[in-house]
């Protein structure tokens, strides 16, 4: 389970930017999860929840988001987001020639501290 080890370095980050900011405890750590990625949402949030007992994010919230695949087909010249974890055509015309921009993401996008 490879979330462990993103959770482990998550909440190495997290520790820092708050001891760096002189807070005492995270709050809430939100992140943003392509559905691309290769991480499982709920395997991270449970990985999450263990390895933060006993540290300074022992009682921070842990919100995801999920962004769902997404690109640009040259093809019919739009924009296209879908389910799942890949894409091989084009969901709107299947041509083959297009260009994922979306779904990799693996982002802190806000943490609350104290
Ligand atoms: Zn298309």
């Amino acid at each position: 389970m490879h979330e462990v080890s993103i959770a482990l370095s998550l909440l190495d980050i997290v520790e820092k930017k708050c001891q760096e900011e002189g807070y005492r405890f995270v709050e809430s750590v939100r992140v943003r999860v392509g559905s691309a990625s290769g991480i499982l949402p709920a395997a991270f949030a449970f990985a999450f929840d263990a390895v933060k007992k006993g540290s300074l994010a022992s009682d921070a919230k842990f919100i995801i988001d999920v962004v769902p695949l997404g690109g640009f087909c040259n093809g019919c010249k739009s924009h296209f987001e879908m389910e799942g974890a890949f894409v091989l055509e084009c969901p709107i015309c299947a041509s083959s020639y297009f260009r994922v921009d979306k779904g990799h993401e693996l982002q802190i996008v806000e943490m609350e501290v104290n």
